[in-house]
Order: structure tokens, then sequence, then C-alpha cells
């Protein structure tokens, strides 16, 4: 059976050390300020956002909100963010995705100044994310990372498949995963015989959107499973792009789903809006 790597405790521990370092700064007379942007009025992004600013207060940053309305334009957003990128009180900028079709999120995530580009979404962190000099972490993938250093597991030498090749998370997770010397192989919707790669996985991270895909007899005895899927099904159950009861069975370690990996990904932003803070204020 599995040992589960809870992301509510590493998540915990993440936020607590930001917390600190938050309270040093107020101490030097630094504040530390969010700016959260929601356009539109979709349920999930709506409780993204507010879990961001319930993770906030408890960090001890200050979080400033700006809901928009759905017939936004692009450029009156764009206005908005070259504000915020001028405003010395806010140290990070983050736009929730995905955004009302009428707005080009390349274009918005391009305007966001990259010294405040909590997310680590600009082209510019994520080239110095792949050359190994970036200041802030891409999320999610940065909180699996976290995940897996807490539960003692060294990457180092590994066969680590990561299965999904997005931008926010299979991109950077292989990157991540490669610069503590894994053995990286990406997988994709184009990817023949998965299996084959999946159980060949010492470190396997799914991040696929296809719910419980991943079955016990895809996966090697003893690997390590990250499962960063998350899915609400008709019942109303959520679930990952593992499926959990039979992939613990043979796994050595496991993360669940709801409570793995998805809280971990706010906690990081909190570590990436202290960074930007310390950067803004010459201490990095
Ligand atoms: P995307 O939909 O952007 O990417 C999915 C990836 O999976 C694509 O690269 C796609 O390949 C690949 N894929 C799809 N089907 C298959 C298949 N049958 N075999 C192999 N590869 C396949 O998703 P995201 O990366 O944004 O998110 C992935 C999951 O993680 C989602 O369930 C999402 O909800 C969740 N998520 C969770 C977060 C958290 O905080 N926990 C944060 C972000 C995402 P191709 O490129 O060829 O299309």
């Amino acid at each position: 059976m599995a040992k589960i790597i809870s992301g509510k405790e590493v998540s915990a521990f993440v936020k607590g050390e930001a917390a600190k370092e938050v309270k040093t700064l107020n101490e030097k007379g630094i504040s530390v300020c969010l700016a959260v942007i929601l356009v539109g009025d979709d349920p999930a992004s709506a409780v993204y956002v507010n879990n961001k600013k319930k993770a906030c207060e408890v960090c001890g940053i200050k979080s400033l909100q700006y809901i928009l309305p759905e017939s936004t334009t692009e450029q009156e957003l764009l206005t908005l963010i070259e504000k915020l990128n001028n405003d010395m009180e806010v140290n990070g900028i983050l736009c929730q995705l995905p955004l009302p079709e009428h707005i080009n999120e390349e274009t918005v995530i391009n305007a966001i100044s990259p010294k405040k580009d909590v997310d680590c979404f600009h082209p510019e962190n994520v080239g110095r994310l792949h050359i190994g000099n970036g200041t802030f972490k891409p999320c999610t993938p940065a909180g699996v990372m976290e995940m897996i250093h807490f539960a003692g597991i060294q990457v180092r030498g590994k066969k680590c498949v990561v299965v999904g090749r997005s931008n926010i998370v299979g991109k950077p997770m292989g990157a991540l995963l490669m610069a503590e010397d894994g053995t990286v192989t990406i997988c994709h919707s184009k990817t023949q015989n998965l299996e084959e790669y999946t159980k060949n996985a010492d470190i396997l991270v799914v991040a696929m959107r296809q719910p419980r895909y991943i079955t016990g007899d895809m996966v090697k005895d003893s690997a390590v499973v990250v499962d960063v899927g998350i899915h609400r099904l008709d019942d109303g159950t959520l679930c990952g792009d593992v499926d959990f009861n039979s992939v613990e069975k043979k796994a050595s370690y496991i993360t669940p789903v709801p409570g793995g990996v998805g809280p971990m990904t706010i906690a990081i932003l909190m570590q990436n809006t202290v960074t930007a803070a310390k950067m803004q204020n010459g201490l990095i």
C-alpha cells in the first residue's frame, strides 16, 4: 500500500514559511501585496480567486482583488495591468485564466511585468526557468517538487515520466525534474503505447486532464505517483487523472485528489509573491 503525500500538510508548511518571511519583511517596513484580476463569472475561477485571497490572509500578504465583468475589453484589462505594473505597492500580479474568448491570453500574459509575474507564465520567466536562472517558480510543478522533497524522495538518476506537455504543468514539470538530475520523458496525446513509458517510471507525474486514466496495471511496482489532475464527476465527487484505488496498491508513494497537488499551487504562489517583494526591495 502506498504512503500518501498530503498536499494539505506540505502546503501548510510552505505557507507557514512564507508567513515567517512576510513577518520579517514587515519588521523592516516592507509590506507584501498581491493583485488578483478576475474577468467574467466562471464559478470555478471565482473559487480559485477566493482561495488565493484566503491564503494571502494566512500569510499576512495584502490582497487586492479586481473582479471585472465579462464585457471588459482587452484594452481595459491591459490598462489595469499597466497601472498595477507601475504601482510600487503591488509586488505580484495574477490574472486568473481562462479569460473570456474576446481577450487574447498571450497578450495579457506578456503585458504583466516579468518582475511581478508570480504565476511564472511570462516568456522571460519561462526562458529563465529553462536555463536554470529562474526567480519565480512555476506554481503547480514547483508544488509537486515540494511534495517530492517533503517525502524525502531523491530525483537524481531516477526515470521520471510526465504525462502531459502543457505550458502550465507538463513542460515546466519536466524542466524541474531535469534540473534535479532526473532522466525525463514527456508523453502527450500522440505518444504511442503510453503504458510502455508509464510502466517504466520511478517517478510518474500525471497531468493529462483525463479522469482516472492511469490504472494500477500501467504503473511499476513501488513507483512514486503524483496526480495533478482534478475533475468533478457528475455525482459531485472529485477525482484525479490517476485511478487512486488500483494505483495505491502498487505505488510506494501517491498523492490524493482532493488534498494532493491542488493546495500546493496556491502555496507556491505565496512563496513567489514573497520573492517578488524581496526582489523589488533589493533583498535578492
Ligand atoms: P491541458 O489540457 O492543457 O493538457 C493536457 C495534456 O495531456 C496535453 O499535453 C495532452 O497532450 C495530454 N494528454 C491528453 N490526453 C492524453 C492521452 N490519452 N495520453 C497522453 N497524453 C494525453 O491540461 P493542464 O496541463 O492545464 O492540466 C492537466 C490537469 O491538471 C487537468 O486535469 C487540470 O485540471 C489539472 N490542473 C491542476 C492544477 C492544480 O493546482 N492541482 C493546476 C493546473 C492544472 P497534447 O499536448 O498532445 O494535446
